[in-house]
């Protein structure tokens, strides 16, 4: 199939039509004729890679709300993990599918997913026609039995969808964190991932009570603990990256590790501090960035985390230079690609055809200086009017075309009734 997209607005300025065929940027020039099945008049519109949100856990938008305003501990022990249990199968598909509704309708074309019943998850990426890397998210907690029994669930999850959904599903290994996991588990999922030549994806210092216990137990810092049972790699993707020292930042950037930045979860949750992402890009850090899961956010927006995820910088620096509007549109856009190893993330020829439409004419939008600007400072999730993923359109003019969005939310709200916690 093929798609021409007629006068679009590039980040540049510069006024071109793309051609997709089949799933790639066939061609781009200032004009176009050819014959495609669509034709999409993007006269007064932005186009831009869509996003790529490197962290998230799609199934907790089931959770939305449920412990607002505690610190992790209390936020993850007492509210999450009890309702968790009470989580189905079924409640997992409707709301990874009221994730994508909503990552598609604020621009994200691509997400980087760890959770349970994972399979509910790659249902809904096959039927939203969204991209996703998705693993299982092991927990093991010392316990040997629980340890071989997670690591089946990984890999068995791993044998039956990587490269599913025509290749738009990939799948990673993901130990949920170094306090969750036993030291046997993070050097076996790093086995793992080598073995099936995946991504890992891991929460790594997300908190100051996270390293202080991690020096308590193994006289190592959490970025060192993971170095030295073989675990960072340019395949793996750390997760929020707080509370990091100087020369930790120097061993992600020697493994070639890269970094998920959670600005908004990380504020929510009060995780004190803010991740060093100066240092990260002076030291060449790959910075990607994260919503995390909607229990901590509550919202999948990258456009709030591309501009929050600035704002924190400049004000915990008191630089406004920190993190600039190109900077935040590439950590949501290339970089993630980069991270996930995925052949998106920039408008090229040859190029996935992953990219959004955004109306230029809305206020919000107005006057252009810079796009990067208006982009990452003013706009929102209801400026994007068109998703195209994987040469498919997605969203045209507003509306979903892959999936039934109102039964979604009906099934969401009907799980969410149930699933309560005190
Ligand atoms: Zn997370």
């Amino acid at each position: 199939m093929a798609v021409l997209i007629k006068g679009a607005t590039f980040a540049s300025g510069k006024k071109c039509d793309v051609l997709i065929e089949s799933n790639k940027i066939a061609k781009i020039a200032p004009s176009i004729t050819a014959r495609a099945e669509e034709k999409i008049d993007a006269h007064g519109k932005l186009l831009l890679p869509g996003f790529i949100n490197t962290h998230t856990h799609t199934g907790m938008s089931i959770l939305r709300g449920i412990g607002d305003d505690l610190q992790l501990h209390d936020w993850l022990w007492k509210k999450v993990r009890p309702a968790e249990q009470k989580i189905c199968e079924l409640d997992m598909h409707a709301a990874s599918l009221l994730s994508c509704a909503e990552m598609v309708r604020s621009g994200t074309t691509c997400f980087n997913d760890m959770y349970f019943h994972m399979k509910g998850v790659a249902a809904a990426v096959k039927e939203s026609g969204m991209r996703a890397t998705l693993g299982y998210g092991m927990v093991d907690l010392g316990d040997e039995k629980k340890r071989k029994s997670e690591l089946a669930i990984g890999e068995q999850f791993i044998k039956e969808f990587d490269g599913s959904a025509n290749g738009r599903i990939k799948c990673s290994v993901a130990p949920h964190a170094p306090y969750t996991c036993s030291a046997e588990l993070l050097r076996a999922s790093a086995a793992l991932a080598k073995k099936h030549k995946t991504r890992l994806h891991i929460h790594l210092s997300e908190t100051r009570k996270e390293v202080f216990d991690m020096l308590k137990q193994t006289k190592m810092r959490p970025v060192d603990y993971l170095a030295s049972l073989g675990v960072l790699s340019p395949n793996t993707i750390a997760a929020h990256c707080v509370w990091l020292t100087k020369q930790e930042v120097g061993t992600l950037a020697k493994h070639g590790t890269h970094v998920s930045y959670n600005p908004v979860s990380n504020m929510k949750l009060a995780s004190g501090g803010a991740a060093p992402i100066p240092e990260m890009l002076e030291a060449g850090v790959n910075v990607t960035l994260g919503t995390d899961g909607v229990a901590s956010n509550n919202s999948h927006s990258m456009f709030e985390c591309m501009k929050i995820g600035a704002l924190l910088q400049k004000q915990s620096r008191w630089d406004a230079q920190a993190v600039n509007a190109k900077q935040a549109l590439q950590f949501a856009t290339l970089n993630g690609a980069r991270a996930l190893g995925i052949n998106a993330g920039e408008i090229k020829e040859g190029k996935l055809a992953d990219i959004i439409l955004l109306d230029m004419r809305a206020p919000n939008m107005q006057p252009v200086r810079s796009m990067e600007s208006n982009v990452v400072y003013s706009a929102h999730a209801g400026n994007v009017t068109d998703a195209i993923i994987d040469g498919k359109l997605v969203m045209r003019n507003h509306k979903i075309l892959t999936f039934d969005e109102e039964k979604a939310i009906d099934a969401v709200q009907k799980a969410a009734d149930r699933i309560t916690v005190t």
